[in-house]
């Protein structure tokens, strides 16, 4: 028999689940049937276990994970590490990349627009080390020695606005090694110029070497 709740009392209630709900805010609720079907080892109900936990159950039996914990820490850990869920969770993966390709595409590309700094300092390591040449630097050093230098290129002393070239002093094609100690900072135009040149032609005549 279901009894008809006055405003207030519906009002009360509401808050009072809203609080029940807060543990878990965020997390997707799944129900048993739903996890069943896209082979999951556990799901998320949204509903505190008999203990009052807000934790994953398992699907095999509904079981709260963290009672488990409590009561049969050995069958816990042997869930935990189970390869076969493992296994399933990679396959899930996989499907997922297969099944989003696009949205992939988007988030990398996302990213890829946030990160320009991060992805250049990655691409010279990446070509430093197809060299055989030692060190590797870090966006965040870039971004040091761009405030060490004035936001200037270390050349004509031309203000950068943003258009900027890492280059190696010593080029790695000779022997350069690509730390952040090999590393000036040139503005476009001395960068092509100075790679068009041989390095110590080019110091010559930028009056830095006899
Ligand atoms: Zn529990
Ligand atoms: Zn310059």
């Amino acid at each position: 028999m279901s009894k008809i709740l006055t405003p207030e009392e519906r009002q009360s209630l509401q808050k009072l689940w809203a609080n029940c709900m807060q543990p878990h805010l965020g997390r997707p609720v799944v129900t048993l049937i739903d996890a069943r079907k896209n082979d999951q080892i556990r799901y998320f109900s949204g509903r505190p276990c008999k203990r009052g936990h807000y934790a994953e159950r398992l699907c095999c039996n509904g079981a709260c994970v963290e009672c488990l914990k409590l009561t049969q820490p050995a069958r816990y850990e042997k869930i935990k590490s189970n390869p076969l869920a493992e296994q399933r969770r990679r396959e899930r993966a996989t499907k997922w990349r297969k099944d989003n390709k696009t949205k992939m595409l988007q988030s990398h590309a996302r990213w890829r627009a946030a990160n320009k700094g991060k992805l250049s300092a990655l691409h010279r390591n990446r070509r430093a080390r197809k060299k055989n040449a030692t060190g590797t630097h870090t966006a965040e050093q870039i971004a040091d020695l761009l405030w060490k230098q004035r936001n200037k290129c270390f050349n004509c002393l031309r203000k950068l606005d943003g258009k900027y070239h890492a280059d190696h002093v010593a080029p790695l094609a000779r022997g350069g090694t690509n730390d952040i100690g090999n590393i000036q900072i040139l503005c476009p135009s001395c960068n092509c110029r100075k790679h068009a040149k041989d390095p110590i032609r080019w110091a010559q005549e930028q009056g830095r070497l006899l």
